[in-house]
């Protein structure tokens, strides 16, 4: 399986990093042995000194698919979770720099923390689904998927012309503004629609 993760989806989140607004999603890839399961501990890996938490509505596809239609984009997925998709953001912004390739900033073992439990999509509207993070329980992102600029089924279309999607695969949306660090003994704790889904802690 392959984690896909969207850029820049969220305008306040541009704002913040100071990036422009894309004309295309962004997109970029994780291997599977970034994969955090079970709200195991994240480690903070020992080349970076600023690791940053990105919450962030985790789509699962259950169907293979390639070249999809937007308007058949919801017959490829059933269940939404949460995920953290960390961010070595000092390493990021030197190869950002550089132009090149992000991949050690936001590939590395473990950079995508995915919830335990997936919610059926048929319990959600879908267009209207909250979601938040709390660091050392004071809430410090908070979002709403009516604010992504590519919605699921957009998205899944534009990604499924370059990869062909595949069953187990999973599309990270993307993440509202209020990213920041995480440090040693934090507790992360993130909700959709006020149900507890991620809960682990950093070492
Ligand atoms: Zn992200």
């Amino acid at each position: 399986m392959k984690i896909i993760c969207i850029g820049r989806n969220y305008v306040e989140h541009i704002n913040e990093l100071k990036n422009e607004i894309p004309s295309d999603p962004v997109i970029f890839i994780k291997p599977d042995t970034a994969l955090l399961r079970n709200n195991e501990d994240f480690y903070i890996p020992e080349f970076s000194n600023e690791v940053h938490y990105e919450l962030e509505i985790v789509v699962r596809i259950n169907k293979v698919g390639k070249y999809i239609d937007e308007q058949f984009a919801s017959r490829y997925y059933q269940e939404i979770g949460l995920g953290i998709d960390f961010t070595a953001r000092d390493l990021q912004i030197k190869l950002k720099a550089k132009g090149l390739p992000w991949e050690k900033a936001k590939a590395f073992d473990h950079s995508a923390a995915i919830s335990p439990e997936f919610i059926d999509k048929k319990e959600l509207d879908l267009k209207n689904v909250n979601f938040e993070l709390y660091k050392n329980n004071e809430k410090v992102q908070s979002g709403n998927s009516s604010m992504m600029i590519y919605n699921i089924d957009q998205i899944i279309s534009h990604i499924s012309k370059y990869f062909t999607l595949k069953i187990g695969d999973l599309i990270f949306t993307g993440t509202p503004a209020g990213v920041g660090p995480v440090e040693n003994g934090d507790i992360l704790q993130g909700f959709l629609n006020n149900k507890k889904l991620l809960d682990f802690k950093i070492q």
